[in-house]
Formats: structure tokens, sequence, C-alpha cells
């Protein structure tokens, strides 16, 4: 059984994971989409939002299911039996730390990373633009989907209300 983890902070989860999530279905057994819970950052989704929002987002590929992780993503590897982390890569510079992040996991376990590359219609695609355009008004859909961004314009008008409060 080939498993593979596909970490991140899904803040929302957007339509580029998605696509990663998909191809690594394709190409795995099992894929595990673990959310990294870190109380120490500032999100606009709490972590169990965040993987309510990946459960319904992957519900269609049967071999997919969706945790969460703290601590060393290694240590999760190893306790999981998970042989492979992949990783979307947009640009070049998603690269650098990327191949560091790489080196590091493989000197710390048995664990191999695979790079994919992001289908160019998702390239410029983040969490963190998609919820910057969303803060000024701007369309997201077709960047994520249609209950994500729902979610996201109900949590910006929350947080508006509370900091004119
Ligand atoms: P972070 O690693 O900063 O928590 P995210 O949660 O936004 O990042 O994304 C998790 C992973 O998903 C990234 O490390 C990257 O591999 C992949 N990813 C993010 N956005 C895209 C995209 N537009 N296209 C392909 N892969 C992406």
């Amino acid at each position: 059984m080939r498993r593979a983890i596909c970490p991140g902070s899904f803040d929302p989860v957007t339509n580029g994971h998605i696509d990663i999530v998909a191809r690594a279905s394709f190409l795995f057994d099992e894929v595990i989409v673990a959310v990294g819970i870190n109380k120490s950052k500032n999100r606009l989704f709490t972590a169990e939002e965040r993987m309510e929002m990946l459960r319904e987002a992957c519900r269609e590929f049967s071999n997919v299911r969706i945790d969460g992780f703290s601590g060393l993503l290694t240590a999760y590897c190893e306790e999981n039996d998970v042989q492979a982390i992949v990783k979307g890569l947009r640009a070049v510079s998603d690269f650098d730390y990327e191949l560091q992040m790489a080196q590091m996991n493989s000197s710390l376990a048995d664990i191999e990373t695979v790079f994919v590359p992001t289908s160019p219609e998702y390239s410029f695609l983040a969490s963190s633009l998609v919820k910057e355009v969303a803060t000024f008004g701007g369309d997201v859909s077709g960047l994520v989907p249609g209950f994500v961004r729902e979610r996201l314009v109900t949590r910006l008008d929350e947080r508006r209300r509370a900091g004119d409060a």
C-alpha cells in the first residue's frame, strides 16, 4: 500500500489544493490531506473548520481522507506509515524553500517528497491571496469551491462587524 500525505494549512482550501490532491489520489493508493494545527498562528478558520471544508471538497475521491497534525510532519508520517509527501510547486519562488524542506525531512526520516507542478490555471492561486481579494469584495468564485466562497464571505463579514463593534 502506497500512502502519501498532502500537508498544509488550507485556510481555506482552494481549487489549486484540490487539483494537487486529485493528482496525488491518482498516483497513490491512499492520500491523507493533513491540516497543520499550530495554535500560535493567526488563522481565519479553526483547524476543525478547515478540515470540515476539506472533507466536503474531497468527497469525490474515495482514497482520500482528512486529518490534522501538530508537531513534526515526519513523526506523523512514521506513525501513519506514510511513504511520500506530495507538494505542489507553483513557481520558482516555491522551489528554494520546498527543496530545503524536502531535504530536511528526508534527513529526519525515511520519507520521499514528490513535487507536482501546478496546473497553469492555478499557478497564481494561494489561500492568502484569496482572503485578501475577498476582504476587498473581489469575486473569488472559480478560485475556491462555491461553499468555501460562502463561508469566506460570512467569516470576513463577522470579522468586520467584530472590528466595528
Ligand atoms: P502552507 O504550506 O503555507 O500552509 P497552503 O496550506 O496554502 O500552504 O498549501 C499547502 C500546500 O498545497 C502547499 O505547500 C503547496 O504544495 C500546495 N499548494 C498551495 N497552493 C497551490 C496551488 N495554487 N497549486 C498547487 N499547489 C498548491
